[in-house]
């Protein structure tokens, strides 16, 4: 039986466009691309500028805006506490973080960790779709706050946030404004300025490029000041330390080029691709449901619960298709997803709940093998269910 990948949310395969611009980088290229004393230094550095410069058109950023980590989950780790820690160092007294409970557990570590240094985390809650009530966010921002972090759009669920409308209360109370944009960035459209983000983290291996590179967005004007996570080289503008991976940089960099051109051809494949699915479903009598169905969502990234199925017991019947119950990072403990629990979904619902998250490279062919295979695990596991 052939594999199905359904889990791009986790991590997607590298493009083959992006696989021939890394090639040379690792055995002919692959100078320091800080050593400015030859001419091979010189070409490495090249390659990470023109790579800086493609990623940051993905966002509508300056190419001095970007600064590389190794990925999303650094880049969070360093904009919230690096600007907080600035923040507070140059005498601030804003003490209040807030984010949101359906983040990334890097980003609500993060805040946890600022917690333990004195600073007040505030995690608001979400509706049944997912999304924040702006209601709730203008409270939190009744006490002086310091860095507010919102993700575009969600790994578990793929639920977008309304940014533009939270944001303009963020930065009319004053506060620094961070999106994980792991999930987003080239998925839909993405203007850091008119979004008015001051700081933006992405991640290479969620859009067809390599694993281990990332990078965050800090606006230039008005500046956003960090406090950097590592101490060194004083590479990254003195914000990262450390010698560039240049060969995963010009993967990153290919990568950007190409979503920025062929988003909207993804987006609309995906959209095709889940309504075949449903349908699938549908036409084979399995009841399902769509988490957040409500909600504006990115269509490669779908939260199915099969009622009266538990996911775990439909994974093992379908030892071929590679898929999740919540993120990659929690889906080893069995403890139910809390980006599901936090929309109100009860231990059970989330304990039936699937992800799928097929990408550019799912064909309609292998959707309706998922379709089929699905219905028959769901069918059978139910059965299993109803008679023990
Ligand atoms: C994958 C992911 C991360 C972590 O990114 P890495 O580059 O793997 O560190 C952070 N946030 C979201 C929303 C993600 O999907």
């Amino acid at each position: 039986m052939q594999e199905i990948y359904l889990d791009n949310a986790a991590s997607t395969p590298c493009d083959a466009r992006v696989m021939e611009v890394m090639a040379p980088l690792f055995a002919e290229e692959f100078a320091n691309p800080h050593s400015d004393t030859h001419a091979p230094g010189k070409r490495a550095a090249e390659a990470v500028e023109q790579a800086r410069a493609h990623v940051a058109a993905l966002i509508d950023a300056d190419p001095r805006e970007i600064i590389f980590t190794s990925g999303a989950t650094e880049a969070n780790n360093l904009a919230i506490k690096g600007a907080v820690r600035f923040r507070n160092r140059m005498g601030d007294g804003r003490r209040r973080v807030i984010t949101v409970a359906t983040e990334h557990k890097c980003v609500l570590e993060s805040v946890r960790d600022l917690a333990q240094e004195g600073f007040e985390p505030v995690i608001l809650g979400v509706d049944p779709n997912g999304q924040v009530d702006p209601a709730a966010l203008r409270e939190a921002l009744a006490v002086p706050t310091a860095l507010v972090s919102i993700m575009a759009a969600n790994n578990e669920t793929g639920v977008k946030q309304d940014l533009p409308a939270l944001g303009r209360m963020v930065r009319e109370a004053g506060a620094l404004l961070h999106s994980d944009l792991a999930q987003a960035a080239g998925k839909m459209a993405i203007d850091v300025q008119a979004l008015g983000l001051d700081l933006a983290s992405v991640s290479a291996h969620k859009m067809y490029g390599p694993k281990g590179v990332g990078a965050l967005f800090v606006r230039r004007r008005p500046r956003v000041r960090l406090e950097p996570l590592f101490s060194g080289g004083g590479q990254e503008r003195g914000l990262r330390s450390g010698t560039l991976p240049s060969t995963l940089i010009a993967g990153f960099g290919e990568a950007a080029r190409i979503a920025r051109s062929e988003w909207q051809a993804d987006d609309r494949h995906l959209a095709i691709l889940a309504d075949s699915l449903f349908h699938g479903l549908q036409e084979r009598q399995t009841a399902f449901v769509i988490n957040a169905r409500e909600a504006p969502r990115l269509p490669g990234i779908i939260s199915l619960r099969l009622p009266g199925a538990q996911a775990a017991r439909v994974m093992e019947a379908l030892p071929d298709m590679a898929l999740s119950m919540g993120s990659a990072c929690s889906s080893a403990d069995l403890a139910p997803s809390y980006v599901l629990t936090a929309m109100g979904l009860s231990a059970t619902e989330a304990a039936e709940s699937l992800r799928l998250s097929p990408g550019r490279f799912t064909t309609p062919a292998d959707i309706m093998r998922v379709a089929d295979l699905l219905a028959t695990a769901a069918q059978r596991v139910r059965a299993a269910g109803s008679t023990q």
